[in-house]
């Protein structure tokens, strides 16, 4: 469950930073299709300093570890579960515009799981692995455009992987702690709370990387022919909602009219495509 000691020490080793840096600068930022209709900067160059593979292996660990805690406390929907399928469904369509996004993304193996939790929370690991907790749905009542933005914003961090800079700028030094206590609320809360800061499933994102994923899963989401101004209603419920503190979304997706603001301006940019994909 932890990163590889060549992985801990390329942060901490001065020279390979600056050769990261380096590199990162001169080749490899993320690409924007050039296709897009909202406009996001290029990717950090920090995030160079985690390589992909070594982030989308521990997502894909830590991912197994979460559905087999899930699965102990009878928590994890089971195939046919009527809300993971309509989850898998929205995933389905959301997925093909997803590529465009990262050419990584093409060899990812796509996962989608339901977890039983009253928790208002989803995420989309690096490697494309995605959870919803119950709570979200039920909770503010989402619709299906509204999921698919949801999903689109979860998607679009791993996409533009965020998680890698991020880590890159934390040096996160652990990521081997056990999230079922917190997230299933066994043991100390508060204690493994504290002690989660800096991991892959509560990191949480700059400003600008949230800003970034809004608009990036607005567009994947309308390209699929979910209704762009769901993204509007979707976080005036977020805004409303209770997150009772803790680690969930509500937690890391501070919402506000700043935030609302932009996603309406970004609306009429994205409408054409969303009527398109209605007529396909
Ligand atoms: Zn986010």
């Amino acid at each position: 469950m932890h990163l590889t000691n060549a992985f801990l020490s390329s942060l901490q080793q001065p020279r390979r930073l600056l050769q990261g840096l380096a590199m990162g600068a001169a080749m490899l930022t993320l690409a924007t299709p050039v296709v897009a209709q909202v406009e996001v900067g290029k990717s950090s160059a920090m995030r160079n300093l985690v390589p992909a593979e070594t982030l989308e292996q521990a997502a894909v660990q830590q991912y197994g570890e979460l559905l087999a805690q899930a699965r102990q406390q009878g928590a994890l929907a089971q195939p046919g579960n009527a809300q993971l399928q309509r989850l898998q469904t929205i995933a389905q369509r959301l997925i093909p515009q997803a590529l465009a996004w990262n050419d990584r993304a093409r060899s990812w193996k796509w996962e989608v799981n339901l977890i039983g939790s009253k928790q208002i929370n989803a995420f989309c690991m690096p490697g494309g692995k995605i959870v919803f907790f119950t709570g979200l749905i039920d909770q503010l009542q989402l619709t299906d455009d509204e999921i698919a933005m949801v999903m689109g914003h979860e998607m679009a961090h791993a996409l533009r992987e965020h998680s890698r800079e991020q880590l890159a700028k934390t040096q996160a030094t652990d990521l081997g702690i056990r999230l079922g206590a917190a997230i299933f609320g066994l043991g100390d809360m508060g204690t493994a709370a504290a002690n989660l800061g800096g991991k892959l499933l509560t990191l949480k994102f700059s400003r600008s990387d949230e800003s970034d994923a809004d608009l990036v899963g607005l567009e994947m989401a309308a390209r699929a022919g979910y209704n762009p101004q769901a993204s509007v209603t979707l976080w005036e419920k977020m805004g409303q909602a209770n997150g009772g503190g803790g680690i969930g979304f509500l937690s890391t997706h501070p919402t506000g009219p700043d935030r609302i603001a932009k996603l309406q301006a970004n609306v009429p940019k994205v409408a054409g495509l969303y009527e398109q994909a209605r007529k396909r």
